[in-house]
């Protein structure tokens, strides 16, 4: 499935919630969602009385998470199926596996202000894992993984300001960020409190396996 390039700000509308694709814009007055926070569309705000069926709440659910994380349905599906086979609750397992996606662990450690963006540096080479060149945004991360900024991009003004905006909002504590030496590291895996998206992850496996 190709991936979506549409109006970010109409998926959180869709969703109902803020997905925090925008970057700092969502932070801001600017956000659509803070204006509007009702469906798009002619009939969006009638959308709004609408109750949902058992598929249609799971269904939404997975589409949130589909979103947050920017991946397209078959990638999700794939998550789905490792989740499962995993040892421990299947809904924190595919949680715990989409959080520990590189392009996300950039992101969360404050080099990019998205995931999106975060996803282009990855794919664009910037990064190091463990002193190695990766260039692939689903690579999973594991505890004792050090993520560093290659030299060459460290005096891009801007990747400075993501982290400095990132220390003052605070680093998930599964992870430890060395801003000064552009340099991030895996302490532990996400616990479920650690992952701070407002999910019923149970619904996703639910979805999947109906
Ligand atoms: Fe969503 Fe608001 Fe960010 Fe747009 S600006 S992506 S509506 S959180």
């Amino acid at each position: 499935m190709a991936r979506y390039t549409g109006a970010r700000c109409r998926l959180c509308r869709r969703e109902g919630m803020k997905l925090f694709l925008k970057g700092e814009r969502c932070y801001t007055d600017a956000c659509a969602f803070e204006r509007r926070s009702y469906p798009p569309g002619q009939h969006g705000p009638v959308q709004l009385r609408i109750k949902l069926s058992d598929y249609g709440i799971r269904l939404r659910e997975k589409q949130k998470v589909k979103r947050i994380y920017g991946i397209s349905e078959k990638q999700m599906q794939k998550y789905y199926e490792m989740a499962i086979n995993m040892a421990g609750p299947s809904g924190h397992n595919l949680l715990q596996l989409l959080e520990r996606r590189l392009d996300n662990v950039v992101y969360r450690l404050g080099f990019a202000p998205s995931r999106t963006q975060a996803r282009q540096m990855v794919n664009h080479g910037f990064f190091t894992v463990n002193g190695r060149p990766v260039d692939i945004p689903s690579y999973i991360v594991k505890p004792g993984d050090v993520i560093e900024l290659k030299e060459k991009y460290r005096s891009n003004s801007q990747i400075q300001e993501n982290l400095q905006v990132r220390v003052q909002r605070g680093i998930p504590a599964w992870l430890e960020l060395d801003a000064e030496n552009f340099k991030g590291v895996v302490k532990s895996l996400p616990s479920r409190e650690d992952i701070t998206i407002p999910i019923q992850e149970s619904y996703i496996i639910e979805f999947y396996s109906r």
